[in-house]
Formats: C-alpha cells, structure tokens, sequence
C-alpha cells in the first residue's frame, strides 16, 4: 500500500466519523459498509491484481460503486501523442476503451492533469472547459469529479467520477477517490516499463524505464534472479518448479512440522491456557490440514510454480476470504492464516535450503539487497544489482561501486515478485531499469555496453601510470576496502595503499563479538596483502545502519544515536580488543594507520588516544614489538568540521567521510530514497566544509584524505584537486577513472573550476559546471552511457 494511502486509512480520514457515504463495495444488499473500510478492501484487491488491466477494471467498478456514482472511468495520458486515452470504464460503453483520445491538456479531463488537483463540479457542463465525448456514448453528465493519478510529481492519468443529475461530491468522496487514484500509479508506472501499456493502447508507445537512483555506474543486460529475507511470505517471487515432486514433497514435509510444532507448543502450554485459548490450536490445525490450503498449494505447483511461490499465492487467496468478511471477528482471522502462512514458510526455507542457481549475467534484485546476498554471487556472474530501497550512498551502492558492478537503487516500482527469470537491463549511470526491453531499446543498451566495455580496456592502460595532474601534482589514489570477505580486493595493484578498510564485517556475520586472535588475522591479511604501502584501518563503525544481530539497539533516530566512537568508547572492552589485534596483526609490517570514526568531541579523541596507548603498554610488557602507529579521525560530523584545527593539533592525519558528512550537514537519511534527491556531495554547503577542514588541517601540516564516495567521483575530481586535498581513497571501480581525469588536467584548471563551482548557489549548477568541465576534456563518457 502507498504511504498515501497507508496515511488515510491510519487517521480514517476518509469520513467515518461522519458515516456520509457508507456503501460497500461487497456489502450485502441494504448494509452499508463505512467508506474507510469500502477503502480498504478496493485496496487489497488492486494490491493483489495480476495487471493493470485488471487492477483499472477493480478501481472503476468498486469506486463507481461505493460512491454511487453513474459512470467511473481512468484516462492515462500517453505523453509521446499527446492524449489522455480512455483505458477503462463502468458506465461508458466498453468499447470506447482505447479510442477515446483526448489531445491533451483538452477539456476537463486535461484541466485536472494540468493542475494536478482534484476538480469536483456539480455541473460541469456549464464550465468553460466542458468538452462532449461523443463515441462514449456520453450524455451530457451533469456531476464531475476528476483526481489526478501523480507519482513522483508527474500526472499519469486521471480518474473521473461522473453524474447524470447535478451532483457536488463530498469531501470524504473526493479524499477516497484521491487515496485510490495514488493507488494506481505504481501499477501504472510498472505496466508502461514492461510493454503492458503499449498492448494495451495497441499502437505501440516506446518502452519506457522504471526510475531509480544511480549507485554504480556501468550497463548491466541479464537475468533477474530475486533474493528476499527469510520468512517474509510477501517477498516470495513467482519461480519456476524445477521438479514439482520435490516442491510438493518439501511444501507437504513443511506441513507436517509446523502440525508437531503446534502439537509442542500446545502441550506446553496447556496448563496455562484456559480451554478457550486452546481452542485456538484446533483452529490452526484445522486451517493447517484444510483442502483450501493443501490442495490449492499443491495445484499452484502442478500448475508450474515452486512451492514458496504457489504458499503465496494460496495463503494470500485464503486470508482475502477472511479479509471480505463484514464480521469483525472474521476478518481477524486473516492474519491468523498469514502467520500459519510464515510458519510453513520458515520451514519449507530450511527444507529446501539449496543455494540458489546463479545464471550467467545475474541481476541481483531485492527490495532490500544485503552485503552477504551479493557476496554470494559468483563475481564473473554477476551483471547488476537492482534494489527497491536505499541510495547510491547506502553500504549497497558503496558495495557495488567497489566491485565495479552496475547498480540501480531505489527502483521503487519495480514489483520484485514478478520479475524472476525476466531480461533486466540496468543503467547504473543514470539509475534506470528496464524489464524485458524490447529490441530497439535493447540493441541500444547493447552498443552502450559495448562502449563500456571499451573505456574499461582503454582505463587498464593506466594502471601502472602515476595519479598526477599535468602540471606534475601527484594525488595518491588509495583503495577503500573491507565491506565484503575477498582473498584478493580488486584494485590492489594500481592503489598506492589501504584508505579505509571497513572493520564492520567480521562483526557483522558472526553470532557474538570476534576475539583478539580471529580479529588479528583478518588485519594481519590486509596488511600483508598491502605492504610495503600504507593500510589504514578504521575501528569499529557499528550502529547507523551497521547494527550487529546479537548487540540489540532500538533506536528512533539510529543516525543520531549510539555509532561508531560513541559504542566503542562506551564499551571499552571492545575497543581494547580491537586495537590490540589491530596492534599485533601489523608488528613486523610497519604500514598500518588507525582512523577513529564518528568523533564530534576533542574528548572523543583523547580518550581514544589514551586507550590506544594503553593497549600499545600493555601490549609491550606482554612481549610484543608493537609500535604506535600514525592516528587520524575522521571528518565526518558538522561538530568537527567546525573544530578541526583542534582536532588535527592531537592526531596526525584527517580522513573526510563525505558520506555521512553530507547526511548530516544536509539533514538527508543516505539510505531514505524519499530525500535522496536532496542527498548531494556538490551542495555549496559540503564544499565550503571541506575548504574548512583543509585550513583547520593547515595550521598543524596535516595532511587530508577524502575517503567518502566523492572521491570516487570523477566529477568531484576537479574540486578536490582544487582545494588541495593530499589523497583520495575510493572503492576498486572508481580508481581508473579517477585517474584518468587526473592525469588529464593540471591543478591550474582544476583551481579554476573550484573558483566557479564556489560561486553557485546550489548543487545542480555545480554539477553541470562539473559536467561541463569533464566534457570539455573528452572524458564525459566516465560519467554517462556511451562514448
Ligand atoms: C563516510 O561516511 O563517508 C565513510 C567513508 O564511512 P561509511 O560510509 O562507512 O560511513
Ligand atoms: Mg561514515
């Protein structure tokens, strides 16, 4: 359910305290059912129909009826015609559908796309944009009510109410009729993207692409394999059965456990129950053992199905039945058969835990997709990875640039369940997905790729070369490392060093916190793989959007709350232990560097330090030759942005995390794709806070790295040459590029963009400015699709 209509039906503002219209669209004849509940049912179905077509025929069926109006009808505007086409109605003649067009921005239809507000007029006929539709068999209605169906600012189409007699509809009329016109642009979105529309208006509307966030740039073409989280029966996708006998046996051994785990349960709990309570479990077994839920699973997977997807499919079919009912009571159990549904679920998981089957240019797809999900993929395997949540700044977009795989997030309209197995194409340029292109809008993205392909070749000649500008300015290129495991991080050759190796993911994967000695061999590696050249380790980063399964912390705001520094030095005992193996793991080496991350105190910092030292003690009266290494902090706080001059007097280097620093300046969650628009590394304000911890950093000759996303950009190339920054650290598919844009400008013209870039008012005009500047070299192609 949309967030708009989620909201109406959480204050009930569509009337039912008013009791105005209360006509239900399944009520029995003379109930009446309140409009909040009519709401919520037209809802569920439109959720739950198969296409468009289907879903536009439930809205103007049910709406027309709950309202009692005479006629309910959808036009969608078909943009590249210039027309709103007629795509379904309850009252006008059937086979007006698809003719009907409308130019558009004409009559009332083109009054409500136009100001993309709902227009409610008793006669419309008497309204100066009142146009007469002939062949839908019109007669002159009286009663209009017209509300744009809008997503993403954008009005797809328009839903109308019309009246024969003079008619003002009421306020709750017009908010119902609003909550299911944003109901439809979803559904919408999707049919236009996969050709459903173009059928449907039968004269073929070019193939148009679902939108997202670009988080890693390239062209990805292949399949759609779908991963979800366990036990979360709506995620399940449709999938092939490889072999209905083994689906059927596993979803019929999934029953049974779930009858000896209610069988356990309720004998346990039988002394404390009163005899009505255990009625319940009768309850479950009887919807446990029931035809509808054995026999329509089973015929689900004969019908070719897997056994996870035809559960759905049943326990979604069965829970609509309790759904319908007027019965209060009744309708509670539908939750009942949904919980029965996750149970068989977890079971049939665990049954059926074979890996899954990667296919040659997999696209990863998820709503949401985790570290662990994209490490399991074969590297060579895979091609994309598409997510309906998150942004290019969340540790998934981090993931994927790192790994130099194409990524689109935030694909919000991109129904997951559906698309298994299907052809995917995605732009991580520009964040756009396509589901089964067709041949135009594939044979263009194949010469796009190849064209990818090529820069790729053409960067390997730079591997071995020098990050240095024109004019003989050397910026070294440090590699960010550490999200997922990997023998061998890719880029370990053309980095000049470790910038940041993220030391989350042991955390991360394990039921309780690492020791000492697990911890030290995972460093030990790094700083073996990297040596001579500098490893800078980062200590423990948790909280945020990092929490550890076994380490719980419900908070509101987890952002602002207990992160990074603030955990560790909390529990000193952690932090002891990490930098003991931090300490250990490099004796010998003499190329590791500590960064602390989070810190928006001076106190922070000292008392950081002091353990520091203390473990580095400890450690020599033990009998290791350990030796305190160089310790930055990271810049990554507005608080030490403003305080870095004292911050760089106590540490030797400073690191800027432009990922969180831009959240926080900016006051943009990095993973809400809601704000991601407002998420933006080249707003004057993140610029001016850099030119600021560069003079605070001056005054103690402390070097300053850049280790967030933006150093990864070769947009920001040019800013951050200008403003001096000492390096860069990026993930390994960033490092080519950048070069590439450093060996192809001096630091002259990069200080001459800066200047400019510090003379915009916002982002976007520091962004073309950028675009410009790139294109002006002949290297545009490292930002966009094509040459
Ligand atoms: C940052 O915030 O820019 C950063 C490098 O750290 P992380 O992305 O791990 O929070
Ligand atoms: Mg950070």
């Amino acid at each position: 359910m949309t967030g708009l209509a989620a909201d109406h039906l959480e204050r009930g503002s569509v009337g039912l305290e008013s009791g105005a219209s209360v006509v239900g669209s399944s009520a029995a004849p003379g109930q009446r059912l309140p409009m909040l509940e009519s709401l919520r049912r037209i809802v569920q179905e439109v959720n739950n129909a198969p296409d468009l077509e289907r879903a536009l025929t439930i809205i103007v069926q049910r709406v027309k009826h709950a309202v009692g109006a005479d006629v309910c009808s959808v036009y969608l505007n078909d943009f590249d015609n210039r027309r709103h086409v007629l795509h379904a109605t309850d009252g006008l003649r059937a086979r007006a559908v698809g003719r009907v067009r409308l130019e558009l921005g004409r009559g009332l239809i083109g009054l409500v796309s136009e100001r993309a507000e709902p227009i409610n007029l008793d006669d419309a006929v008497s309204h100066p944009r009142y146009q007469r539709i002939t062949d839908t068999g019109e007669e002159h209605y009286h009663g209009f009510l017209g509300a744009p169906i809008i997503q993403n600012r954008k009005v797809l189409g328009v839903l109308v109410l019309r009246q024969r007699e003079k008619r003002h509809f009421g306020d709750d009329e017009v908010t119902f009729v609003v909550t299911l016109a944003s109901q439809l642009a979803g559904a919408i979105t999707f049919a236009r993207t996969n050709g459903e529309l173009a059928r449907l208006q039968d004269d073929g509307i070019p193939q148009r692409f679902l939108p997202g966030l670009p988080a890693s740039p390239g062209i990805g073409i292949g399949t759609a394999v779908v991963v979800y989280p366990p036990a979360d029966l709506n995620a399940v996708p449709d999938r092939r059965a490889e072999n209905a006998d083994n689906e059927a046996k596993d979803f019929l051994g999934a029953v049974e456990h779930v009858a000896e785990d209610l069988d356990r349960f309720a004998a346990r709990t039988q002394a404390h129950l009163s005899a009505e309570d255990m009625a319940l479990f009768d309850a479950w077994r009887l919807m446990l053992e029931s035809d509808t839920l054995i026999d329509g699973t089973l015929s689900r997977i004969r019908a070719g199905n897997w056994a996870p997807g035809a559960l759905r499919e049943t326990i979604a079919e069965h829970a609509k039945v309790f759904d319908d009912m007027d019965d209060a009571y009744l309708r509670e159990r539908a939750s009942d058969v949904r919980d029965l549904g996750r149970c068989i679920l977890t079971h049939l998981q665990k049954l059926a835990a074979a890996p899954i089957q990667y296919v040659p240019n997999t696209i990863l797809v998820g709503d949401e997709i985790s570290a662990m999900q994209i490490a399991d993929v074969p590297r060579e395997m895979l091609a994309g990875i598409v997510s309906t949540t998150g942004s290019g700044s969340s540790h998934v977009g981090i993931l994927a640039r790192g790994m130099g795989v194409p990524a689109a997030m935030a694909v919000a309209d991109l129904p997951v369940g559906r698309v298994e197995g299907r052809e995917l194409v995605v732009d991580g340029y520009r964040g756009r997905v396509y589901v089964a292109p067709g041949p135009a809008v594939r044979a263009e993205y194949q010469r796009l790729a190849e064209d990818d392909a090529a820069l790729t070749n053409e960067l390997q000649a730079l591997r071995h070369l020098p990050a240095e500008t024109t004019d003989g300015y050397l910026v070294p290129l440090y590699l960010n490392t550490g999200l997922v495991s990997e023998a061998r991080p890719l880029g370990i050759e053309e980095s000049a060093g470790v910038g940041l190796y993220r030391t989350e993911l042991p955390f991360i994967v394990r039921d309780t916190f690492p020791g000492e000695a697990a911890q030290m061999s995972n460093y030990r590696r790094v700083l073996e793989l990297f040596a001579p050249r500098p490893v800078t380790i980062r200590t423990l980063d948790i909280g945020g959007d990092k929490p550890l399964p076994y380490f719980p912390m419900h908070e509101a705001n987890p952002f602002l709350g207990w992160r990074g520094i603030r955990i560790t030095l909390d529990q000193p005992e952690i932090f002891l232990t990490q930098v003991r193996a931090i300490l250990r793991a490099s004796i010998g080496l003499d190329n590791l560097q500590i960064l602390l991350p989070m810190i928006s105190t001076v106190g922070e910092v000292d008392e950081a330090l002091l353990l520091i030292h203390r473990a580095n003690e400890e450690l020599l009266e033990e009998g290791y030759q350990v030796k305190l290494p160089p310790i930055g902090v990271m810049i990554e706080v507005p608080a030490a942005v403003y305080q870095c001059e004292a911050l760089a007097r106590r540490v030797d280097f400073l690191s800027v995390g432009t990922n969180d620093l831009t959240q926080y300046l900016l006051a943009v969650d990095r993973n809400n794709a809601h704000v991601a628009k407002l998420y933006d590394e080249f707003h004057p304000a993140v610029l001016r806070a850099l030119l600021q911890i560069l003079a605070g950093a001056r005054v103690h000759g402390r070097e300053v790295s850049v280790c967030g996303e933006m150093a990864g950009d070769p947009l920001a190339t040019f800013l951050l040459l200008g403003m001096g920054v000492h390096s860069l650290s990026m993930g390994a598919g960033s490092l080519l590029r950048v070069k590439r844009v450093i060996r192809s400008i001096s630091r002259a013209r990069a200080r001459e963009v800066l200047k400019v870039a510090l003379q915009c008012e916002d982002a976007a005009s520091v962004r073309r400015l950028l675009l410009d500047a790139l294109e002006a070299v002949g290297l545009g192609g490292l930002v966009r699709p094509g040459k």
